[in-house]
């Protein structure tokens, strides 16, 4: 028996209710919009966190950022209620800000406490070359977060809530392969919500490159089309040596 067998995965398709967490508009939709679509099918929970309010995604400097974020806003709401999610909570984070940790992670504290889901799904923060600093501050406040909502004397206020799983997505050390072939088209129209960041012609890009990677990572389960993530429990967020090789 090896050591890390002492820290089983957890089946991330065996939750019934899920924390969505983006740091921007669309985050989500690119990386496990057809795992979402997935599990809203199948009856479970899903909720929506979106951190920042995203904005910054332009290269247009005839649109204010106040107007980007209106739009953007509008944009995620659709883009959740195509994947069939019915509740979204916007933390309103400006983008681009550098984000205050220990209230970003008191938010998370709160959130996990008040909706009690099985799982989390988080930026990975340790993606090698991720230089967007919100996807590494969001993700770690997650996870810290995720530590710290079981403790009964961190913020007494608040029942403490053990997370059965964190899903780290936008990951490059995945261990967990979920079949989205029925669910593709779903993740697309979804995606294709997000006309600022997505206007047709990056579009049209964007969604052949997604198409040929969800066939790279279905080779990994042996099926058409597959959604990649790091899966780990608790135990493996804290003292273990382990963890990245799980
Ligand atoms: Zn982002």
């Amino acid at each position: 028996m090896r050591a890390s067998e002492f820290f089983p995965i957890p089946n991330i398709e065996e939750g019934s209710k899920f924390l969505a967490i983006q740091p921007h508009p669309d985050d989500i939709e690119i990386f496990a919009g057809g795992f979402i679509a997935s599990m809203r099918d199948k009856g479970k929970e899903v909720i929506y966190v979106t951190v920042t309010d995203g904005r910054l995604g332009t290269f247009d400097p005839n649109i204010t950022p106040g107007e980007l974020a209106t739009i953007r806003k509008k944009e995620a709401k659709k883009a959740a209620s195509v994947l069939g999610v019915k509740k979204h909570i916007f933390l309103d984070y400006t983008d681009g800000d550098y984000l205050p940790h220990e209230e970003l992670r008191q938010d998370f504290i709160e959130l996990i406490r008040k909706e009690k889901p099985d799982g989390i799904l988080l930026p990975d923060p340790w993606l090698p070359y991720e230089a967007h600093l919100g996807h590494i501050q969001i993700g770690l406040a997650g996870a810290e977060a995720v530590i710290f909502s079981i403790m009964p004397h961190f913020k007494p206020e608040g029942r403490p809530h053990q997370i059965n799983f964190v899903a780290f997505y936008c990951t490059n050390t995945p261990n967990t392969f979920i079949d989205i072939t029925s669910y593709f088209e779903k993740k697309l129209e979804a995606i294709s919500q997000h006309k600022s960041q997505f206007p047709p012609p990056v579009f049209q890009v964007f969604s052949t490159y997604l198409d040929v990677k969800s066939k790279e990572l279905g080779e990994k389960k042996g099926v058409e089309k597959a959604e990649a993530f790091k899966v780990i429990s608790l135990y493996h967020l804290h003292v273990n040596v382990d963890t990245v090789n799980c």
